[in-house]
This record gives structure tokens, sequence and C-alpha cells, in this order.
């Protein structure tokens, strides 16, 4: 590990402000992804300001019936919350099926939206890798990419990403609200929170240097059921090969998000309209782009399967899978 400073933040004002003049400067929440990647040295900041002294761990109802979740509410308390278990309950399942619960208990709302991919070459840098090297080329392409993307990849990455609580997040149309090193704040919703590789998959978010998540905001409660089905390998600490978020509701309409297939949480609006004529059509809509490789293109059989399951469950109509 690379030597760095260290500092407790006692104001948002100030973290902020030390974030957004030193490009070299990283935030700590949880650090249960970011020390991994700094004993690595694929992260290798010279400063770290330590947001945990500051007070974002509530969880409140908004004006509109809606939920504010500060930053540092930790993965283990969202999942426990009495309102997220009766009215977001896709979320709390969401988060119960990552990690473990000793990591839960670290882990905080805006460290688990910005954990990095679990793409093995990320993490080798005895290999040439676009995402920790810009440039560099991507080893996934044409080497192993059993666990990579089958839609939104591009010629520099076929990464995904990891984290099931943005899948979650991303069906119940999130918004994360932040703060810049100048004071301006932006709410961004979710669906435009994380990028699609592209040419720079070094760019994972649409957050500025220093730029400091305060909340995420859930919209009111839709109703409807709510399931989170995660296929993996093993059945517990492992991340999802595929999952699948979605709130299905009585009529058979409904919503769903598609992890561990995408840069990003997948969900095209268009396709949920097919939703009540079966998930066979409401898949094809939402993977007509798809590019698998070879090794992965078992995730979309994958896919399918487990949306005819979900809806299945629901009670849903069609279920012709
Ligand atoms: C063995 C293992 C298994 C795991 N399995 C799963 C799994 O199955 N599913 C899953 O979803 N996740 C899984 N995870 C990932 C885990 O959920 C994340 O490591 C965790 O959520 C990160 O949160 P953190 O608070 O520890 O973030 P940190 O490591 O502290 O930070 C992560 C990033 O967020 C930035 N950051 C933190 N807070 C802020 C803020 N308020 N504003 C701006 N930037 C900020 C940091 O600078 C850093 O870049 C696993 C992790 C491990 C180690
Ligand atoms: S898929 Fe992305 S993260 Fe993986 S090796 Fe290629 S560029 Fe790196």
């Amino acid at each position: 590990m690379r030597a760095f400073t260290y500092e407790r933040a006692s104001t948002v004002d100030a973290a902020v402000k030390t974030a957004a003049s030193n490009p070299n400067a990283r935030f700590i929440a949880g650090g249960t992804n970011l020390l991994d990647l700094m004993k690595l040295e694929i992260e290798t900041p010279t400063h770290l300001i330590d947001v945990n002294g500051l007070s974002l761990d509530k969880i409140e109802v908004t004006s509109d019936g809606g939920l504010r979740v500060g930053a540092l509410v930790r993965n283990t308390d969202l999942a426990a919350h009495h309102v997220v278990r009766r009215d977001y309950g896709l979320l709390s399942r969401a988060l119960l099926s990552g990690a473990s619960g000793q990591l839960r208990n670290k882990a905080t709302t805006a460290g688990n939206l910005l954990q990095r991919t679990r793409c093995p070459y990320f993490y080798d840098s005895n290999q040439p890798c676009n995402k920790r090297l810009p440039g560099s080329g991507c080893s996934a392409i044409g080497g192993y990419s059993r666990q990579h993307a089958v839609i939104g990849a591009s010629n520099a990455c076929i990464a995904t990403h990891p984290s099931d609580m943005a899948i979650a997040l991303r069906a119940l149309d999130a918004v994360v609200e932040t703060v810049k090193g100048d004071g301006a704040t932006r709410s961004i919703p979710l669906a435009d929170f994380h990028r699609l590789p592209g040419d720079t998959p070094h760019i994972e978010t649409v957050l500025e240097q220093g730029e400091f998540i305060m909340a995420v905001v859930l919209p009111p409660p839709i109703g409807g059921k709510h399931i989170y089905r995660k296929v993996r390998d093993r059945a517990s600490y492992a991340f999802a090969l595929v999952s699948i978020g979605a709130v299905i509701q009585p009529d058979g309409t409904g919503r769903f998000a598609v992890g561990g297939v995408a840069h990003k949480p997948w969900r095209i609006e268009a396709a949920e309209n097919e939703l009540p004529g079966g998930a066979k059509a409401a898949f094809a809509a939402a993977f007509a782009d798809a590019r698998p490789t070879e090794q992965n293109r078992f995730k979309l059989d994958l896919v399918e399967r487990t949306l005819g399951s979900v809806v299945a469950e629901a009670g849903g109509l069609n279920n012709e899978i």
C-alpha cells in the first residue's frame, strides 16, 4: 500500500472543499471496497477524508411520503428499517443478498453505489485493463468473460457493475443528492448516475471531482410485490451472475431492473410495457441489443428464465417460459 495522509472530516463543507481541490484525495466511508483497492495499489489516493463522523446516518420520511436515506446509513440498518421492509421490500431484499453480515455492518449507502467492478483483470495489475490504466487494453475481450456484460458494453470494456442495492434503487426510481466543492447541489436520478463504458471506462459515474453524496431519496411507495432474485455460483457471499429487481402489480404491470449484465443497472422502461404479455416479451424488448461473448451467452437465457420465475412468483399471467 502506498503512503497517504488522513483526516477526519468534521463538516461536509470542509470535506468537499478539500476533495475538490485535491484530485488525489478520496472520501472513505466503510472502507470495504476502497481499502482493498488501495492494498492492491489499484487505487492510490495520497489523502483520505474520513466522512464517518458526519451526521449522515438518518433515514427520514420526506414531505411527499418518500424516504431520504443518508449517505452513511449502513447497509444492515437500511435493510432492517421498518419503512424499508414494509414499503420498499425490494431494496431490503437486494441488500440482504449482498456480501456478508459483517460487510453490510460497515458498508454505506454511498459507498455501495460507488463500489468498483469485480472484473478479475481489473484486480490483476499484470494484465492490461482500460478501467485501471486507460489505453492499456481490455484483457476480458477475447479472454475470460463468463461474468462480464452482455449489453451496453464497448470495445474498451465489458465489465459489469456489481452492486445489488443499485439494482433495487434503479427499479424504485431513486435519486442521488450531492454537493460539490463550490456548494452547488444536484439531484441525479439513478438512471443517469452510472455511465456505460464507452471509450472512458475509468469514468464510472457522472460525479465530478470532489462531488459528495449526501443522500439517496426514494419516491413515495408504489405498492405491488417486491422481488429481488439473485442467481450466483454459490448461495451466499458471491456477486450476481444475473439478478432481477422487480415490482409487479396485481394486474401484471410492473417494472424491473437487471444486474450482472451491464456497466450499470439495466432497465429499459419501454420493455416494461410488455410485462402483462409475459416475461418472454419483456425480456426480448429489454435485451434486443444484447452482444454477449461466447462465454457469457448463457446469461441471456438466465435472465429470461429468472424474469419468468419472478413474474410467476408475483402471480403474473402468461408466464410462458
Ligand atoms: C468479500 C466481499 C463481498 C461482497 N459482496 C457483495 C455483493 O454480493 N453485493 C454487493 O452489492 N456488494 C458486495 N460487496 C461490496 C460492498 O457492498 C461494498 O464494498 C460496500 O458497499 C462499499 O461501501 P463502503 O461504505 O465500504 O465504501 P468505501 O470502500 O468506503 O468507498 C467506496 C467508494 O465510495 C466513495 N465514497 C464513499 N462515500 C462517499 C460519499 N458520501 N460521497 C462520495 N463518494 C463516497 C469512496 O471514495 C470510494 O471511492 C462485497 C464486498 C466484499 C469485500
Ligand atoms: S472488462 Fe473492463 S475492467 Fe475488465 S479488463 Fe476489460 S477494461 Fe478492465
